[in-house]
């Protein structure tokens, strides 16, 4: 798996934003390598921030400090894309720069349409919808003294949770040998150490009642780890997909490591059993869909739950420029509205925006075969016609 870069992600500058009378420009860029080189996508962006250039100029509302400004930051843009983003697994870039110095840099996990919208805050529709639909995955460090619990999310998300500290003043007490020796110490350690596990497993599954984290990694040393273990509350102890044996000085990096490769076989097991389930539960029984024209059929009546599709799945179409219709077949006129239809050499990053628009959750997958077979894209639905 390519190492990204893993930093505290806050987003709630983004999603509590207060639209002021500065302009904050959202761009949007496919980038994942199974569909695009970055040739392609630089050819993209720049001919994207020309089409934004064009309507701001005309634009009389704003004034020509505030176009200049505009101009400044899609330059940026431009030159970040063009000299420090690596693609990786990113599928798909999300930037957000204001002229109030808002800029953050997001990788999306799934694929989605490149725009560039121009407003007053920062367009979060996707990532709002990505963010409820997303599997949480809360790590936990814990020590003999000390914890901390944080969540990751979207692929590399960090959301920092809460810190523990047991009142037990450790190097005094381990320092003297003698001293650990006395039995009577000995247990009031052990009862401190009791506390602290105990409050720890307390705030956790608070923490998971809040919505924290859907599921829970333990790190920490190969003799604590099951101690705390006992501690755990039998509804965490259900949601644990896996443990990281660590020394607590063990690097940052090595445990978000491990993390992201518990998390990694965990999803992919969910998938396939999801697709399973759409095979032989699903499906017969008129709650799944199969196959691009059945998805697109669902989709135009808003009937999706769950969409999944292969990740180098691609398929050319036809959308309605008016009514959004959308077909795999030459039409001439959208039979709806009688608007021209609009060739598309892949319409899969379309479908993946509308189903995005509709709260659906989106999952992708990688060479699962019976998916392959019948048609690389399916969907749960919502309800039965
Ligand atoms: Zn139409």
């Amino acid at each position: 798996m390519a190492k990204q870069k893993n930093k505290l992600m806050d987003l709630s500058e983004v999603l509590n934003y207060k639209p002021s009378n500065h302009l904050v420009i959202s761009m949007y860029l496919l980038v994942d390598s199974t569909r695009v080189l970055k040739k392609d996508y630089l050819t993209k962006l720049n001919s994207m921030i020309t089409e934004s250039k064009g309507n701001i100029e005309s634009d009389l509302k704003i004034e020509k400090a505030q176009k200049k400004n505009i101009y400044n930051l899609l330059k940026k843009i431009k030159k970040y894309v063009n000299d420090k983003f690596m693609a990786n697994s990113t599928r798909a870039l999300l930037i957000y720069a204001g002229e109030d110095g808002l800029w953050k840099v997001l990788r999306l996990p799934v694929i989605l349409r490149s725009k560039i919208v121009i407003d007053p805050k920062p367009h979060t529709q996707s990532l709002r919808t990505l963010l409820e639909n997303s599997k949480k995955y809360g790590v936990l460090l814990i020590d003999r003294e000390k914890a901390q619990i944080y969540s990751i999310y979207i692929g590399e998300i960090e959301e920092y949770l809460a810190a523990f500290i047991s009142e037990v003043p450790s190097k005094v007490n381990f320092r003297s040998q003698a001293a650990f020796r006395e039995k009577k110490i000995l247990s009031r350690i052990e009862e401190k150490l009791h506390h602290f596990f105990k409050s720890v497993n307390d705030r956790t599954l608070e923490l998971f009642r809040e919505g924290k984290f859907d599921n829970l990694i333990l790190a920490g040393r190969k003799d604590i780890l099951p101690q705390f273990a006992n501690y755990l509350h039998s509804y965490l102890q259900s949601k644990c997909i896996g443990s990281i044996y660590a020394e607590p000085d063990s690097l940052e990096s090595f445990v978000k490591e491990k993390a992201q490769e518990i998390i990694g076989s965990f999803e992919i097991e969910t998938k396939n059993n999801l697709i399973n389930k759409l095979f032989d539960e699903y499906n017969p029984n008129g709650w799944g869909v199969l196959g691009i024209e059945a998805v697109i059929s669902s989709l135009l009546v808003e009937q999706i739950r769950t969409i999944i599709y292969d990740r180098c799945f691609k398929q050319e179409g036809y959308i309605c420029n008016s009514c959004k219709y959308m077909t795999i077949k030459s039409k001439d006129r959208c039979p709806y509205c009688e608007s021209d239809l609009i060739y598309y050499n892949d319409i899969v990053d379309e479908i993946v925006e509308d189903a995005l628009n509709q709260n659906c959750e989106v999952i992708d997958i990688e060479g699962n075969e019976k998916l392959n077979e019948a048609g690389s894209i399916g969907a749960v639905l919502r309800y039965k016609l």
